[in-house]
């Protein structure tokens, strides 16, 4: 079977780019063959990539998924984020910033990646342009300049010009074909939960600092937050067992009342903290996206952000090629992307890792540090600009 784009992987990324392609298709009114292929079936049950998670979208990705018309499966039903309240527990320095500071609508916005899922799986299954084979599951790859050859568990056979490998932070394609990374375990865990608030502020998500790590309250809308605590691996197997009422007790007081009194406590989850950077995205044919390629600390809650944006640029160079009647793929199209992309990868990984490595110590000169940092950033809009710029991935041209 000859297609245009393979894509191993169907998780937020891999679904994403996917739809991003068929979207090019209808654009130049020249269809392409595109091939989704996932161990899982969106809709089948559990899916490990659209879990009880809810993440936070920047404004900056907003405008992306619109031009990409794929704004209703993601935005279909989400939060909406108009300020941020940033604060280090127990000690004096504090930020807020404000959609209204920045002339935008909003920050960003919240959604839960169950919905995500349904909205995705949706536009997958109304699109000729995609062929989603899940379960399915790949035995063998071949990559070689002009392409990749995959073979299937069920003896089929795949070939294509450009192969895109979004199969998460443990791909097993990545180290197979011999990709190389930077991994470092930050010797933390999640905790991810939903809180219902009796009297939330509406539009306002929190951010507070603590002993152990940072403790996010991101709006679902409906006076819910989701919530991502970040926890020694002991504290969080301790919460894990406590039964929902003991969880809210301990959740309401290290969070204090400023998002005000919490009354019901959701689903709970657990994920490891790491961040893994790959050396190379592209392999002649081959390019790794999403997760695959960059794993990131939740701290600012960039790693779909980030992938969006790989995907968006992807999107982008391929559709000139595209229209202008050239096949998928090539080297010319790899280089390109992987200059246009290597500034705001590196600059996003070593805020979100420099934040994540700050607000986790205790040291007296680190408190200190960033005591000074958020007071300063509170009395300076200026101060808080590049930081909220990459923050919210917004380009000069998008404000
Ligand atoms: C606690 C937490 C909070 C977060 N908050 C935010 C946030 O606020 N904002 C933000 O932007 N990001 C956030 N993220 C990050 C975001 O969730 C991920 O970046 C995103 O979900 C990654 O999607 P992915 O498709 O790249 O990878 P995955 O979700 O891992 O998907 C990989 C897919 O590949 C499939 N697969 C795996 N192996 C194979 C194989 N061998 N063959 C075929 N298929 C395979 C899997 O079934 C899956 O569907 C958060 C992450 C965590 C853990």
């Amino acid at each position: 079977m000859q297609y245009d784009f393979a894509i191993v992987g169907g998780g937020m990324t891999g679904a994403t780019m996917a739809l991003a392609l068929a979207h090019m298709g209808h654009e130049s009114r020249r269809p392409a063959r595109i091939l989704l292929l996932d161990q899982r079936r969106l809709g089948d049950g559990p899916h490990q990539g659209f879990d009880s998670r809810a993440i936070a979208l920047s404004y900056g990705s907003e405008q992306i998924l619109r031009q990409l018309n794929l704004h209703q499966a993601f935005l279909g039903s989400c939060g909406t984020i108009s300020s941020i309240h940033v604060s280090d527990r127990g000690h004096y320095g504090r930020a807020v910033m404000t959609a209204e500071e920045y002339h935008l609508p909003h920050l960003g916005r919240v959604v839960e990646l169950n919905d995500v899922g349904h909205g995705l799986l949706k536009q997958l299954n109304n699109e000729p342009q995609i062929e989603y084979l899940a379960p399915a599951s790949v035995v063998k790859v071949e990559v070689k300049s002009t392409g990749a050859r995959l073979q299937l568990a069920d003896g089929g056979v795949i070939e294509t010009p450009q192969l895109l490998l979004a199969d998460g932070g443990e791909s097993h394609w990545r180290s197979a074909l011999g990709w190389r990374w930077l991994e470092t375990d930050y010797g933390q865990r999640a905790l991810v939960t939903t809180v219902q608030s009796l009297d939330a502020k509406p539009g306002r998500a929190w951010e507070r600092f603590t002993s152990e790590g940072p403790l996010a309250l991101l709006p679902l809308g409906d006076g819910r937050f989701s919530v991502v605590w970040t926890l020694a691996p002991e504290h969080a197997e301790q919460l894990m067992r406590l039964d929902d009422r003991l969880l809210l007790q301990q959740l309401q007081q290290q969070f204090g009342y400023r998002a005000g009194r919490f009354s019901r406590i959701g689903q709970r989850a657990v994920y490891p903290l790491v961040m893994r950077k790959t050396l190379d995205v592209v392999h002649d044919g081959c390019l790794l996206l999403g997760n695959a390629a960059h794993q990131l600390h939740p701290v600012a809650g960039q790693g779909f952000n980030l992938a969006l944006r790989d995907v968006a640029t992807f999107y982008h160079l391929q559709s000139v090629r595209w229209l202008a009647g050239k096949p998928a793929g090539g080297a010319e199209l790899a280089n390109t992307y992987l200059q246009q992309r290597q500034a705001d990868v590196s600059r996003t990984l070593q805020m979100t890792h420099g934040l994540a490595i700050l607000f986790a110590s205790d040291a007296k000169p680190m408190i200190f540090g960033r005591s000074l940092a958020l007071w300063a950033m509170n009395r300076c809009a200026a101060l808080k600009w590049p930081l909220v710029r990459q923050a919210l991935g917004i380009q000069e041209s998008l404000r």
